[in-house]
């Protein structure tokens, strides 16, 4: 009727007047507020049609994807199995672990110890190098089985890309990069807290419509329960589809020759920033680092500027890490570096600013300059292995 009501209600702007009646144009986020505000009711969402379709109550019990490489359960599976099982014991329901592979059943123990009730497990040599058709379809085979109201995932590489994929065959949403997961005990849903706006706000999403509720979860961030070996459980086998098409073919695995970075599993971290002032300043970290058997770190600063590859950057952006010591030298701690490195068990911050804000989350704060510091860090830390050596 061309009464404009509409228009008014639009956070984005995104409805426009004709002569004779409202035109929603493509800035439209499908947020549903001009439905409510039409006194005639001309909106409707057609998206609104498909959810009426999935029955909410048909969807039960928390799943983690136990992602596994060369045979070995990833670190972040395990992390995710101690949160899954949080989850699942606050909904009263079963926790289950989706292990997919070739040849790997003899892993359903380890998942079983780090608190999984069930491993829905899909053998196949096809599965042996994770392709993304290939995975995607044993998933998604699982998920329209068993219904799992829950679906935590590794935010690795490679479930950074299955993920995103599941979750559109399966037509729910997926929070990317989750920092805390709750139950809401009123509505059963499961919150997602991640950052969001540059990591100034916190922001908690639902997924109210769709099953299951998919989150991403970046390794370091939650903690793995204490494993109990005696722990069992049942292993569930699930036929992969020989007819799934999979347009990729993996003729060879080369590792990369270089250093792996594995800074997510690193027990000591000496990270540079800006304050290093040259890539030069990642060698006298180096030295410090090899010490304590560590590796190096830095701010997307030092990144930026060149001096150091981003596979070593720590942060919002980067890896988020839990080492026993992390060592900050010359990074100011905004809020995005220290979202990866505030869980670290000890942190030490040089820094030559008394009022640098990395100071508030370090335990342990040296006002200096780095370059006379950090060498008589490694001199004392020599010392002290000279003297244990000759004890
Ligand atoms: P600066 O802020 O320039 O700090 C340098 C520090 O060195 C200063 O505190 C100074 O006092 C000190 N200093 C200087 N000389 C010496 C010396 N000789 N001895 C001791 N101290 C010295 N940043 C990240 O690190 N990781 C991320 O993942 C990340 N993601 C981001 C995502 C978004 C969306 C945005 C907007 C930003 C992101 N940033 C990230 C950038 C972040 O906001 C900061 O700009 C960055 O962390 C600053 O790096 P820095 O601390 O090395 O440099």
């Amino acid at each position: 009727i061309a009464c404009g009501a509409c228009v008014g209600s639009c956070p984005l702007g995104a409805i426009e007047m004709t002569d004779s009646a409202a035109v929603i144009t493509d800035k439209c986020s499908v947020c549903g507020a001009c439905i409510e505000s039409c006194p005639v009711e001309a909106i409707v969402n057609t998206d609104q049609n498909e959810k009426e379709e999935v029955s909410l109550d048909s969807y039960k019990g928390v799943m983690v994807f136990a992602e596994q490489r060369d045979g070995n359960i990833m670190n972040i599976a395990l992390e995710l199995l101690g949160e899954g099982k949080k989850l699942a014991t606050d909904l009263g329901v079963e926790l289950g672990a989706i292990l997919i592979g070739d040849n790997i059943s003899d892993k359903a123990k380890e998942l079983f110890a780090y608190g999984a009730d069930a491993v829905y497990l899909v053998e196949d040599p096809a599965l042996k190098n994770y392709r993304t058709e290939s995975y995607t379809a044993a998933f998604e085979k699982i998920i329209k089985t068993y219904k799992p109201e829950i679906i935590l995932i590794g935010a690795t590489n490679i479930g950074r890309d299955l993920g995103p994929r599941v979750a559109g065959r399966v037509h729910t949403g997926l929070t990317a990069d989750c920092t805390k997961l709750d139950i809401d005990q009123e509505t059963r849903l499961l919150l997602q807290t991640r950052p969001a706006f540059g990591g100034n706000v916190m922001a908690t999403i639902q997924c109210p419509d769709f099953r299951p509720q998919m989150a991403t979860v970046r390794p370091g961030v939650m903690q793995k329960a204490a494993p109990d070996a005696n722990r069992t459980g049942k292993i569930v086998k699930v036929d992969y589809d020989q007819n799934t098409k999979v347009r990729t073919i993996v003729k060879e695995v080369v590792r990369e020759s270089s250093k792996v970075v594995n800074l997510e599993e690193a027990e000591f971290i000496v990270a540079g920033g800006r304050g290093l002032c040259g890539s030069d300043g990642f060698e006298l970290l180096q030295q410090l680092a090899d010490e304590l058997g560590g590796i190096l770190g830095a701010s997307r600063g030092a990144v930026d500027a060149g001096w150091i590859s981003n596979t070593h950057q720590v942060g919002q952006t980067g890896k988020t890490v839990r080492p026993k010591i992390y060592i900050a030298c010359g990074i100011s701690g905004a809020i995005q570096h220290v979202a990866g490195m505030q869980n670290s068990d000890i942190i030490v911050a040089i820094n030559k600013n008394a009022n640098a804000p990395i100071f508030k989350v370090a335990d342990y704060g040296i006002v200096g300059d780095l370059y006379q510091v950090v060498p008589a860090m490694i001199e004392t830390i020599k010392e002290l292995k000279a003297e244990s050596t000759a004890e």
